[in-house]
């Protein structure tokens, strides 16, 4: 249960990173993508500006009729992008426009009823006070005007100074105002559009390949993992709670199937001593070869646990009879064995056993079956050590053991 409900866990956290991993990925992908498409764009725009600068300039210093250069600047705002281009006087008065309602009129009494944004604002500093603001340079400059702060505006003004040379134009040579207003949006929507394009398609193959690595890491690293946290590092077999678990599932199924188990407890006597005597790491040493004496006695499908200390737990699948003589020959095995330290130590060593048969009074639950085996324990320990008890089999005089 704990590997299923760790797996489930693990399972849904890595998912979760894969996903987190791929949106991380493809936001980044997008937002490199998207930066480097908006560059594109109003380096784009500013191309189309400087382009339409060069043809309307090379009509304002043509000597054409004034209606010529009217003409130029409706048909350079049929292109989509130009929002509107004006021809001013240095007086400030709209001499040409794209939009011929504007035709005659002072840029100072242009207002917001216009429709023109912040244009007029503009063109009044650049009337008012020719030398700073917008109009400052004269080889002409350009602002990125309106609200869209991540490339400086929505739309891009381009303020040119250019002498005027035009048939009927009373002062011949007169310096004058062109005004370029593209509009980006439609250019930014269609950078928009391409990195939500990149994003989708990076989504999918960086989750994929998240996916793929998150299954390696389960595959391989989490059977290692959780045959780790299962394990009592000291001795190699189970540890507490890896064996309560898997002895409740096992009570469980042969509960299921009306078949009795015996859970043993079985500690180390006199183990201290041995710590004492012959040193902690000969008492880990003991340890360990305890774990294989009782890991070699049982099946491999009973289970073997290290409880804590010198204390350890079996759970076999058999009736009390068998497992009591199981454990019987474990205990002489142990009792009779010459056991070898390597500092040339030879300590005596014994087990002292309880054991409990499921079913009957204490039933299958797990709690009641350690209970009742840790009481057994205590009379083995009593009784002189080195001896395995079973309660159900022989109640000691002056015992009253109450299980369940
Ligand atoms: P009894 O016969 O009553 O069981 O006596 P005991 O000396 O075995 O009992 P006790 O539980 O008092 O001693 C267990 C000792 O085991 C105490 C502790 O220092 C020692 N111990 C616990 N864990 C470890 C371990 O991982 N390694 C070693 N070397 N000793 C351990
Ligand atoms: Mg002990």
């Amino acid at each position: 249960m704990i590997g299923s409900l760790l797996h489930q866990r693990v399972n849904r956290s890595l998912l979760g990173l894969a996903a987190l991993a791929a949106a991380l990925g493809s936001t980044v992908l997008a937002s490199v993508s998207g930066v480097l498409v908006l560059n594109a764009t109003v380096n784009e725009a500013q191309r189309h500006v400087r382009t339409l600068e060069r043809d309307l300039t090379g009509v304002i210093t043509s000597f054409q009729p004034l209606y010529e250069v009217q003409r130029q600047l409706q048909l350079a705002a049929s292109s989509r992008e130009l929002r509107s281009a004006l021809l001013l006087n240095s007086s400030g008065r709209v001499i040409a426009a794209s939009n011929s309602a504007l035709v005659g009129r002072n840029v100072r009494h242009l207002g917001d009823d216009d429709g023109m944004g912040d244009l007029p604002r503009h063109l009044q500093d650049c009337v008012i006070e020719p030398g700073s603001g917008p109009c400052a340079d004269p080889r002409g400059s350009s602002l990125f005007d309106g609200p869209l702060p991540w490339i400086g505006g929505d739309h891009l003004i381009r303020f040119v100074r250019t002498p005027m040379a035009l048939e009927g134009l009373p002062a011949f040579g007169q310096q004058g105002l062109l005004v370029i207003e593209v509009d980006l949006q439609p250019l930014v929507l269609r950078a928009v559009r391409l990195t939500l394009l990149v994003f989708a398609a990076g989504l999918l193959p960086l989750f994929l390949t998240a996916g793929a690595m998150v299954l390696v890491v389960r595959r391989q690293l989490l059977p290692e993992l959780l045959a780790l946290a299962q394990t009592d590092g000291l001795s190699g077999v189970m540890n507490r709670r890896a064996f309560l678990e898997a002895a409740e599932q096992r009570l469980q199924l042969s509960a299921e199937r009306q078949r009795p188990c015996v859970v043993a407890l079985i500690d180390i006597d006199h183990f201290k001593t041995i710590n004492d005597v012959y040193g902690h790491a000969a008492g880990d040493a003991v340890i360990r070869s305890m774990a294989d004496v009782l890991n070699g006695a049982v099946r491999r499908t009973d289970l073997v646990g290290r409880l804590g200390g010198d204390e350890f737990a079996l759970l076999v699948e058999v009736p009390r009879s068998q497992a009591y003589d199981l454990l019987e020959r474990l205990r002489q095995h142990v009792a009779t064995h010459d056991w070898m330290l390597s500092d040339d130590g030879q300590p005596h060593l014994s087990l002292s056993m309880g054991m409990v048969e499921s079913g009957g009074e204490t039933g299958y639950a797990l709690d009641d079956l350690l209970q009742a085996a840790d009481a057994a324990l205590y009379v083995a320990k009593d009784q002189g050590r080195n001896r395995v008890i079973d309660l159900q089999r022989e109640q000691p005089a002056g015992w009253v053991v109450h299980t369940a």
